[in-house]
C-alpha cells in the first residue's frame, strides 16, 4: 500500500479505491465532478430552453428569476423573512425592486413617502382601526394632489398612486426593472432610461411654465 494512501469506498459510485484522505471519489467519478462545475450548455426546466450554467442551475435566468418572485409570495404568505438580495414588489407602484432591509417594503424613499403619507391621511380622517373601516368613505375618497415620482408633475388624485400618467407608470417600471436587474447583477444600461426621464421631466416643466 502507498503510504498516506488508503482503500476507500467512493462516495459517488461505491468503487472501492486508493486515494488520499480528502478524496471522497474515485478518479474516474472525481473527474466526472469536475466537468460537472464547469459552466456549459443546459436546458431549463422550465421552459425547455437552453443557456449556458453552472452544475446547479436547474432554470434558463428568466425562469430562475420567476421562480424565486414566486418563492418570495409563498414566503410571504407563510410569514416567513425574505432574505437580502431577493425581489419583491412595492406595496406603493407594484415595481419590482431587490429586498436590501428585512423590513422594507416599498421600492424607494417616493414610495415609502407616499405610504406615509396616505396612512396619515387615513389617521387624520378619523381612520376607525376597530372596525377596520373609514368612518367617512367619501372622505377617504376625496382627491389630493400628489407629485408624479416619474415627471414631477402635481396632479389630482382620489387612489393611491404616485405616478400621473399611462406613460409614467410604464417608464418608471421600466426603470425600476432595469435598477432591479442590475442589484441582480445583469449589465443594463440605466443611463439610457435616466436620461429619457430627464428629458421629460424638462419637457413637463417647459409645459407647465409656458
Ligand atoms: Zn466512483
Ligand atoms: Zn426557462
Ligand atoms: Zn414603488
Ligand atoms: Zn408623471
Amino acid at each position: 500500500m502507498v503510504s498516506g494512501k488508503t482503500l476507500r469506498a467512493c462516495q459517488s459510485c461505491g468503487k472501492p479505491f486508493y486515494g488520499a484522505r480528502d478524496r471522497n471519489y474515485c478518479p474516474e467519478c472525481a473527474k466526472q465532478k469536475k466537468l460537472d462545475t464547469v459552466v456549459k450548455i443546459r436546458v431549463c426546466a422550465d421552459c425547455g430552453r437552453e443557456f449556458p450554467g453552472g452544475p446547479r442551475a436547474k432554470r434558463c435566468p428568466e425562469c430562475s428569476y420567476r421562480s424565486q418572485l414566486e418563492k418570495n409570495r409563498q414566503r410571504k404568505k407563510m410569514g416567513v423573512k425574505r432574505p437580502i438580495g431577493s425581489i419583491d414588489r412595492c406595496e406603493v407602484c407594484g415595481a419590482e425592486y431587490s429586498v436590501i432591509s428585512g423590513r422594507q417594503k416599498y421600492c424607494s424613499d417616493a414610495c415609502q413617502r407616499e405610504a406615509l403619507l396616505k396612512w396619515q391621511r387615513e389617521h387624520k380622517k378619523g381612520y376607525s382601526w376597530k372596525s377596520g373601516q373609514d368612518i367617512s368613505k367619501k372622505e377617504r375618497r376625496a382627491a389630493v394632489k400628489k407629485i408624479c415620482v416619474y415627471c414631477l408633475r402635481e396632479f389630482v388624485s382620489d387612489k393611491p398612486v404616485n405616478l400621473c400618467s399611462d406613460y409614467c407608470r410604464a417608464e418608471h417600471k421600466r426603470l425600476q426593472q432595469c435598477e432591479a436587474d442590475i442589484k441582480r447583477g445583469y449589465n443594463r444600461d440605466i443611463g439610457k432610461y435616466q436620461k429619457k426621464r430627464d428629458e421629460y421631466r424638462k419637457k413637463v416643466q417647459d409645459s407647465i411654465n409656458d
